[in-house]
């Protein structure tokens, strides 16, 4: 066997024991046919390479720990590496490799303790355990000790959402956080050792899948989106139909997705009369077999309660996983940086306002003062989906000097995705009733678009205005990302105006209410 192949053997990482156990089919894609996988779209890239920073910042609470440098195309050479660290006595190591009957796992810290034990560490960006960290925990676990060593605890750290930053920042500007109160730690010990069992089993069975010259066969469903979003449903969900795939059945259940799977239906309009639907599924979903717009109630009725000028609302918010501004937590709940703003007369004069934080300061300061100043104190401000009031809240939570002044647009805000919800039953909302679904399948080709845009939704907007804001990205393509912000916003304004245009030219035909 030469040193590359050597290199190369399929093992099972930790990471493909968690894919194996989701689906033995992802595990074979991802380790032969790796080719078919989906493209990886920016944001998934940005939140894996800020899930390994956050691994990385970890490692500060072992000041004298070695890491451990071989990349994961050597396992071999970081195995060797890791019986050097260990054989000099290292206090801690951070990517120790070891493996035990073909399971291969780099541990993310790993602390000798005084007795000749091993505290053994877990680093996820998450605020808390999730039972797929159980299994991943177990499985390190199990290598470790089958690798002779003895473990005295296995502790999933995680960061704390109670943490709040106190503003420091070093000789360079970066943050300086207090990693023993950024960061808590869970002992998953017992967990572990319950799951521990069945690994030896399992691990076996998906290599002897993964040695085998078959591909698996397995059925989609509920499977290729928990826990994970699976990177091969291009491929696996080729079979489905494009136009109604049962897949987007709305308020789907896993089990009813599996059940209509496994008995053939693919085509939400081939669900059989039979098959247990709730009610609010039955509505949503009779406009796909008729193929006809329903108009359920009238909206002008709610309409009529509105006040000109018309003020359509849109936000643009993100949660950094690490503080950002002074007095901030991880993942803090909300803190917005833009808002677009479509100003529709009585007399039908259409005006766009708008505003997007481009410092690295806080953002809403400046947001709050535009955001009150474009909005006065006249007009119904029209949303979509409760989101708006919700930031409003939190802001006004977070920033009781403009508490009263925000908490007073309460009372003129008005959710037009309700209305729509209420009133239209539509074949292309397919059940739904987002912004996305809706816009085209009302305003049509001529509509206005996310289409064919860098930006194209809310993930995307969050983490290219992160790394524009941080310095991640050059000064040209952060400016060029906050130009494709501000038509990305201006969209979602833009486009509830067309809906509400739709909406508002319901007229009688036949002895019935229909969209003009
Ligand atoms: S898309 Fe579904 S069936 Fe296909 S590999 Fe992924 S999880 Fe398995």
């Amino acid at each position: 066997m030469t040193e590359q192949t050597a290199q190369r053997r399929v093992r099972l990482s930790k990471s493909k024991y968690q894919t194996g156990l989701q689906c033995p089919l992802r595990l074979w894609f991802s380790v032969h046919e790796r080719e078919l996988a989906d493209p990886l779209s920016y944001s998934s890239k940005r939140r894996f390479e800020r899930g390994s920073e956050i691994g990385v910042l970890a490692q500060g609470l072992w000041p004298d720990g070695v890491t451990i440098e071989a990349t994961h195309l050597q396992p071999l050479d970081a195995l060797e590496q890791t019986r050097e660290a260990l054989a000099a006595g290292a206090p801690a190591l951070f990517e120790a490799a070891f493996e035990h009957e073909d399971v291969f796992v780099r541990v993310d810290a790993l602390e000798r303790l005084a007795d000749g034990r091993w505290r053994m560490v877990e680093v996820k960006s998450s605020t808390k355990m999730k039972d797929e960290h159980v299994t991943d925990i177990a499985v390190q676990k199990w290598v470790l000790e089958g690798a002779g060593l003895e473990i005295a605890s296995a502790e999933l750290m995680h960061l704390d959402n109670t943490y709040v930053w106190d503003g420091t920042r070093d000789a360079d500007g970066r943050p300086v956080y207090d990693l023993a109160r950024l960061f808590a730690a869970e002992d998953a010990t017992a967990l572990a050792e319950a799951y521990q069992p069945q690994v030896a089993e399992t691990a076996a069975a998906l290599l002897a899948m993964l040695h085998g010259a078959e591909r698996p066969e397995a059925a989609i469903g509920s499977r290729c989106t928990t826990p994970y979003d699976c990177d091969f449903r291009g491929t696996c969900h080729s079979c489905l139909p494009e136009q109604y795939p049962v897949t987007l059945l709305p308020f789907v259940t896993g089990d009813q997705l599996d059940a209509l799977i496994a008995a053939g239906v693919l085509d939400i309009r081939d669900i059989p009369d039979t098959f247990r639907l709730q009610a609010r599924q039955v509505e949503r979903i009779r406009p796909m077999l008729t193929g006809e717009p329903e108009v359920l109630r009238d909206p002008r009725s709610e309409f009529a309660r509105w006040r000109f000028p018309l003020l359509f609302l849109d936000f643009e918010d993100f949660q950094p996983a690490l503080p950002l501004y002074p007095g901030t937590r991880p993942y803090q709940y909300a803190i917005p940086f833009q808002y677009s703003l479509h100003v529709l007369h009585a007399d039908g004069r259409l005006e766009q306002r708008g505003y997007l934080h481009t410092g690295s300061d806080d953002p809403r300061p400046e947001w709050i003062a535009h955001l009150l100043a474009d909005l006065g104190d006249t007009g119904t401000i029209v949303h979509y989906s409760h989101h708006e009031s919700t930031v409003i809240g939190k802001v006004a939570d977070a920033c009781p000097e403009h508490a009263e002044a925000l908490l007073a647009l309460r009372p003129r805000m008005a959710d037009l995705e309700k209305v729509v919800a209420a009133c239209i039953g539509h074949p292309g909302f397919i059940g739904r009733t987002s912004m996305k679904q809706v816009l085209p399948a009302l305003a049509g080709e001529d509509g206005p678009t996310y289409h064919g845009k860098r930006i194209a939704n809310g993930e995307d907007a969050t983490t290219y205005y992160h790394d524009a804001v941080t310095g991640f990205l050059s000064p040209e393509d952060a400016a060029a990302v906050f130009a494709d912000l501000e038509a990305y916003c201006a969209v979602d304004t833009l486009g509830m105006v067309e809906v509400y245009r739709a909406l508002a030219g319901v007229r009688e035909a036949g002895g019935r209410l229909v969209l003009a």
